[in-house]
């Protein structure tokens, strides 16, 4: 099953996402992920990166979207995946199918914006593998240490109130287009993405019929 997963920054979609990939033996494509990975690099390219997520903006079509094609056509990917932040622009989604890729569904998380403030401002994530927590609504069994691999959980630089009110107009600017284009090829699934964590995986894997 190809899928791919959107929401406003902070709705819950990375720990959704994570939830269905284990639950369907399919591996998660993080472009958020991906993005941080280069950027621990040091490397020009992620030195560029940061600048745009930082402040609260995308890094550009031409950058992101050859990474998520190659990376697509890895091994691991044949039986399926879950893209997890990707297609982000309508440039992004018309891409995936002029390279041929083609998406069972599209799965939509709602939240408002005044939820999405509350969320990430709680937010951790683990400074070595990456998995995130929330400090009420899905802590860690030890405060401030990753469950999976044991070290640091940390703040991420663009989980401020700030950056956040600009993510979330990047999104209903840039994002939302992209609902109605999988909308129109009567792919999308709208979940809300409100309750406890497992409440939403639930409602997830039921819409996706699993
Ligand atoms: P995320 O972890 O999904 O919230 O992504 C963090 C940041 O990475 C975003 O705010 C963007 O700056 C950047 N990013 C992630 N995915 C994309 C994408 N598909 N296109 C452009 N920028 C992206």
């Amino acid at each position: 099953m190809n899928l791919l997963i959107m929401g406003a920054p902070g709705g819950g979609k990375g720990t959704q996402a994570e939830i269905l990939a284990k639950a369907l033996s399919i591996p998660t494509i993080s472009t958020g992920a991906m993005l941080r990975n280069v950027i621990a690099l040091k490397a020009e390219l992620g030195n560029q990166a940061k600048k745009y997520i930082d402040s609260g903006n995308l890094v550009p079509d031409g950058v992101i979207t050859g990474i998520v094609i190659d990376r697509l056509k890895e091994q691991d990917c044949k039986d399926g995946y879950i893209l997890d932040g990707f297609p982000r622009t309508l440039k992004q989604a018309e891409s995936l199918e002029t390279a041929g890729i083609q998406i069972d569904n599209a799965i939509v998380l709602k939240v408002t914006d005044e939820e999405i403030i509350n969320r990430v401002v709680g937010r951790r994530v683990c400074s070595k593998c990456g998995a995130t927590y929330h400090i009420s609504y899905n802590p860690s069994k030890v405060e401030g240490v990753c469950d999976v691999c044991s070290a640091q959980l940390i703040t991420r630089d663009d989980d401020n109130t700030k950056t956040v009110r600009h993510r979330l107009a990047t999104y209903h600017s840039q994002t939302e287009p992209v609902i109605n284009f999988y909308a129109k090829r009567d792919k999308l699934i709208v979940v809300e993405g409100i309750g406890s964590v497992e409440e939403i995986s639930q409602k997830l894997l039921s819409a996706l019929g699993v």
